[in-house]
């Protein structure tokens, strides 16, 4: 599960967060949608510690993630374990180009978490098979479709058996018709029970396979519900609005 509490940051003057609260419990997909510079990405980064929160309180797995004053995590032991609980997937694929699929998946798991390589292999081989790209193991990045690549990102974010995925648009570099193959794994990750976040611009998809929505607007929840609330019945006319420029 993850928690937020009354998250706020800024980059100098410029408050990006202005407040935002959320949960997602075991299982929970939550999708977050608005309009382009409300949060979306800061949330998710600053919920990883690729950014640092300016206030607010991040409880992952049980764990409350001890903040100074700053926001700045006291502890950095503590945030590298937390990263290797939270798998993010980013809209530009973030594979390492110099090395295969494998090497790609493998990476984190061996490296890090100290998983002995023969299990570490064996279980990539397993998760490549499992979005479709078994047989690619020795490919490197750039000879892949940008469709491949993100499904290859996925196998290498479940590597590291995380607790919870964050999906950063993960299908808006594709072309459009390479988004189906990429949004059928994340579907499949949602049906298996999964806890995820996932920012998009689908709201088709959102609606399909998230069990809450939540609309950002300049840095605030402005509306959260699910999703046949909030795309069938919006309240609030921003959401309208913005669900109109979607379409
Ligand atoms: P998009 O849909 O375009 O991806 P978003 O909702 O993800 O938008 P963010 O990327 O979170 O928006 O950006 C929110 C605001 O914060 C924007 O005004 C952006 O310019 C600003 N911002 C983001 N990162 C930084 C940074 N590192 N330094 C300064 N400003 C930043
Ligand atoms: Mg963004």
């Amino acid at each position: 599960a993850i928690r937020v509490e009354d998250l706020h940051k800024s980059f100098g003057n410029l408050e990006v967060l202005k407040g935002v609260s959320l949960t997602a419990r075991q299982g929970d997909v939550v999708a977050i949608i608005g309009g382009s510079g409300s949060g979306k990405s800061t949330m998710l980064r600053c919920i990883n510690f690729l950014e640092t929160p300016s206030s607010g309180k991040i409880v992952i797995g049980g764990e409350d993630v001890a903040m100074r004053g700053d926001g700045t995590p006291a502890n950095q032991k503590q945030i590298e374990r937390i990263r290797t609980k939270l798998a993010m997937v980013f809209q530009q694929f973030n594979l390492w180009t110099h090395r295969t699929l494998l090497e790609n998946v493998i990476e984190v798991p061996v490296h890090v978490l100290k998983v002995p390589k023969a299990e570490a292999i064996a279980r990539a081989h397993e998760l490549l098979n499992r979005v479709g790209l078994g047989g690619k193991e020795d490919t490197y990045p750039a000879y892949l479709s940008g469709g491949q690549q993100q499904r290859a990102a996925i196998a290498r974010a479940l590597a590291v058996d995380p607790s919870a995925m964050l999906f950063d648009e993960p299908t808006s570099a594709l072309d459009p018709e390479l988004v189906g193959e990429v949004l059928t794994v994340i579907r499949d990750l949602a049906a298996e029970g999964r806890t995820m976040l996932l920012v998009t611009h689908e709201m088709k998809f959102a609606r399909e396979v998230a069990n809450h929505v939540v609309y950002l607007y300049q840095g605030r929840i402005e509306e959260q519900g699910p999703p046949a609330e909030v795309f069938g019945n919006p309240q609030s006319e921003r959401l309208k609005q913005f669900l109109s420029s979607v379409a």
